[in-house]
């Protein structure tokens, strides 16, 4: 019991750096005339290092995936750890308002906003995740967000095409923010226009519980067999009934909107995110809000 509070604790305390940094950073902005914040509030969660559902997405994407102790011990290789000392940290970064609305008139390319927030938002989003390393490390808890590590990169599944080492989308999804949609993009209690971040700290924290069952539940189109919106937004038809086509997205983003933002907005990075928003699953749960409406 005593020790259950003292991670009770030491979690709040993690998620108030968190919600400093997010206020306090002046990274946090789109680099605008406005001067506006990149990211609303973030939502937190936790997952437990031992957690099966992290060998389960290993098995199912393939052996270059990487388990918590595995990413770990490539920080640490002097001091590794077992999995049951580990927690996954999870944060996800919504789109503002603002940022939505603009999206929303576009149909080909990303607006200037959405643009921004690629670049600059997830430049925040980077030091946010060397921010918690570097104090909880020194505090005390060795700590390393996957995406920084030099061996970070994207691979070949067999069963699922263009996959990355560590997928922080599955690592929310373990961390109870959130189950996929047609799209392939997570749908978290703020929608699905968000980005997200993870750390592996070692010590135990309290997991946050998963309120589904299956990794599709929030998405109308497998919970409830109807919208499929997210479709119609993609202007190269790469979601269908069948899912996503990876690679025709892929494609569309460097040969396409990456040079658009490039020589429109003089931002970098790969944005599209185009099925993000003008969609049901926007900025909430859908299957929540019509179950309570
Ligand atoms: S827009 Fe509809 S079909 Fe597409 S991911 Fe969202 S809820 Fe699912
Ligand atoms: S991110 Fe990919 S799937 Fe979504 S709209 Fe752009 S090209 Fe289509």
């Amino acid at each position: 019991m005593h020790c259950l509070a003292a991670q009770h604790s030491a979690l709040e305390q993690i998620q108030a750096r968190v919600g400093t940094f997010w206020s306090r950073s002046p990274l946090n902005h789109l680099a605008n005339d406005t001067d506006e914040r990149a990211w609303d509030e973030p939502l937190f969660g936790v997952a437990a290092g031992n957690d099966p559902l992290f060998a389960k997405i290993k098995a199912d994407i393939g052996p270059f995936y990487w388990l918590p102790e595995e990413a770990f011990a490539l920080a640490f290789p002097q001091a590794p750890a077992t999995a049951d000392e580990l927690s996954v940290l999870v944060w996800i970064l919504p789109q503002t308002a603002a940022t939505r609305a603009d999206q929303k008139l576009a149909t080909d390319f990303p607006a200037e906003r959405w643009a921004r927030s690629r670049d600059f938002g997830e430049k925040f989003n980077l030091a946010l995740r060397r921010h918690l390393a570097e104090t909880l490390t020194a505090a005390g808890h060795p700590s390393v967000a996957p995406e920084l590590l030099p061996q970070f990169s994207r691979q070949t599944s067999e069963r699922f095409g263009i996959a990355s080492n560590w997928s922080e989308r599955h690592t929310a999804h373990i961390a109870g923010l959130g189950t996929f949609g047609l799209s392939d993009g997570l749908i978290t209690a703020r929608g699905k226009a968000v980005r997200i971040g993870s750390l592996i700290t070692r010590q135990r924290l309290p997991a946050t519980p998963r309120t589904y069952t299956g990794h599709t539940d929030w998405c109308l189109w497998y919970a409830q067999g109807i919208c499929g919106v997210c479709m119609r937004r993609c202007p190269v038809r790469t979601i269908t009934p069948s899912g996503h086509d990876k690679n025709a997205c892929f494609r569309y983003i460097r040969d396409v909107t990456t040079p658009y933002v490039q020589k429109t907005f003089g931002t970098d990075f790969t944005p599209c995110g185009l099925c993000q928003v003008d969609i049901p699953c926007e900025d909430r749960n859908p299957v929540v809000r019509r179950k309570s409406g």
